[in-house]
């Protein structure tokens, strides 16, 4: 059976040759779908994930950023799955990002959402969900759409001061369905954290309308 089952493996390997996205080696199938196991274990790690009250896994440079800029820029949404798995190491690693009973992907603004055709955020909620569903059998975080919307296309927040970029953001996002956040744990998810006030101003408004705790999840922090 094994010998069949290598021969099987070695022939798809030779019908189907994929290459890992970072360094271009050729991927076994027992390899992750895009990326080969050396770029994974290359990827730089925060010595502290966490940064007041947002958890991330890397700095956001070289592999990582390089990742990032696939699956926003370059249409591959599929890493959402490879990319969810760092998500996942973090909530894996920190108790208290276990009890949040509600994932809520951080929402693009609709203008930009047609013309990415996905939201990146939204596509790594649903695999961290699906990473959890699969370790757990009951108490799975929930995800919650149409309840945080982006109103206003603001323009990106890595400039100006902290006031001025709240000021900027002031009116962006709009929370309704407010009774399904009052009492609950909500994990805010996103791609980078920057400069923090697209979340914290998340952050705000969910705890305006009564959630219980409200922490961050993102891959990278620049
Ligand atoms: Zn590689």
């Amino acid at each position: 059976m094994a010998g069949w089952k290598s021969h099987g493996l070695a022939l798809l390997n030779w019908f189907y040759p994929k290459k890992c996205l970072l360094c271009q080696k050729s991927l076994s199938y027992l390899e992750r779908q895009h990326l080969c196991h050396f770029c994974v274990t290359e990827i730089e790690r925060l010595e502290q994930c966490r940064d007041a009250f947002v958890y991330s896994y890397g700095p956001f440079k070289e592999s990582l950023r390089e990742l990032i800029h696939f699956f926003k820029y370059k249409g591959l949404d599929y890493l959402s799955k490879e990319l969810a798995l760092f998500l996942y190491k973090i909530w894996q690693e920190n108790p208290s990002l276990q009890t949040c009973e509600i994932l809520l992907p951080v929402p693009l603004h609709s203008a930009t959402l047609r013309e990415r055709g996905y939201n990146q955020s939204q596509l790594l909620a649903l695999q961290l969900q699906s990473y959890i569903r699969a370790e757990r059998k009951e108490n799975n975080p929930q995800i919650l759409e149409e309840t945080l919307l982006r109103v206003k296309n603001s323009p990106s927040q890595t400039q100006g001061t902290k006031e001025q970029r709240k000021l900027n953001l002031e009116g962006t996002f709009l929370l309704k369905e407010k009774d399904r956040i009052r009492g609950k744990e909500v994990l805010l998810i996103d791609d980078v954290i920057t400069t923090g006030s697209t979340l914290s101003s998340c952050r705000e408004l969910l705890l305006l309308a009564g959630a219980k705790k409200v922490l961050g999840l993102t891959l990278a922090r620049d």
